[in-house]
């Protein structure tokens, strides 16, 4: 926690030394009716990937078109950077969310490490009008039983610096450690993920407990399907 606070106070004097650069994002965190959900690699880019489970673009797309239902499900508009296995550059995913009006940019991942005992959740901001976002999505997906909470990190990540609003990154866990590459291979745990992270988001915006859980996500109990094997 200490860590959080320093790394939000830090960004916040360098804002101020910036003295209101053009590089500082648009503050539209408390305003925002459209979200940005941004499902990480794709195509010919796997991302993180072991031989024993799916590769990170599968599922973090999965995690994405389910985020990108439950937010619309809370009436606030969404726009996905891609919805099917399709390699998107970067830039381009930049310029798709710099084209809406007044939105957040959120970004699905899954982490990699070489060390396969790491394991937990991280969420990564750059301009400091999305810290508060971050740590909300942080706490939430630290919610779920034997999570790890990796905590809320600084990065210059082309899709966090060179969006002109505020715009999170979130690490759904280590596909390089074998229990969060069996969990994410399960599409109950990817329906709670995604519930986590919209939780946040709209909690975030309208305020606690605005969130509604469909009574799909209630009703379901345990066993769900895998993630296709196509993407095996
Ligand atoms: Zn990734």
């Amino acid at each position: 926690m200490a860590r959080q606070i320093i790394s939000r106070f830090s960004f916040l004097i360098a804002l101020s030394l910036l003295g209101g650069c053009a590089t500082v994002a648009t503050n539209t965190s408390q305003t925002f009716d459209t979200v940005v959900v941004d499902a990480g690699h794709g195509g010919k880019d796997s991302g993180a990937w072991r031989r024993s489970g799916p590769p990170e673009k599968a599922v973090a797309l999965d995690v994405a078109l389910r985020v990108d239902k439950k937010l619309r499900d809370s009436q606030l508009k969404t726009v996905m950077t891609r919805n099917n296995d399709v390699f998107i550059p970067l830039d381009t995913r930049v310029d798709i969310g710099n084209q809406q009006a007044n939105a957040i940019f959120v970004s699905i991942h899954f982490n990699d490490s070489r060390r396969s005992g790491v394991q937990g959740f991280e969420t990564y901001y750059h301009s400091p009008y999305a810290f508060d976002l971050a740590a909300a999505i942080e706490r939430n997906l630290s919610t779920l039983p034997g999570s790890i909470n990796r905590g809320v990190h600084t990065a210059r990540f082309r899709v966090l610096r060179n969006l002109r609003y505020p715009s999170v990154l979130v690490e759904c866990g280590y596909l390089s450690n074998r229990s969060e590459r069996r969990e994410a291979g399960n599409a109950d745990y990817r329906e709670q993920l995604a519930d986590k992270i919209a939780e946040a988001i709209v909690n975030y915006r309208y305020g606690t407990d605005a969130y509604r859980r469909s009574n799909a996500m209630v009703a379901r109990a345990g066993g769900g399907a895998s993630i296709a094997p196509a993407f095996r």
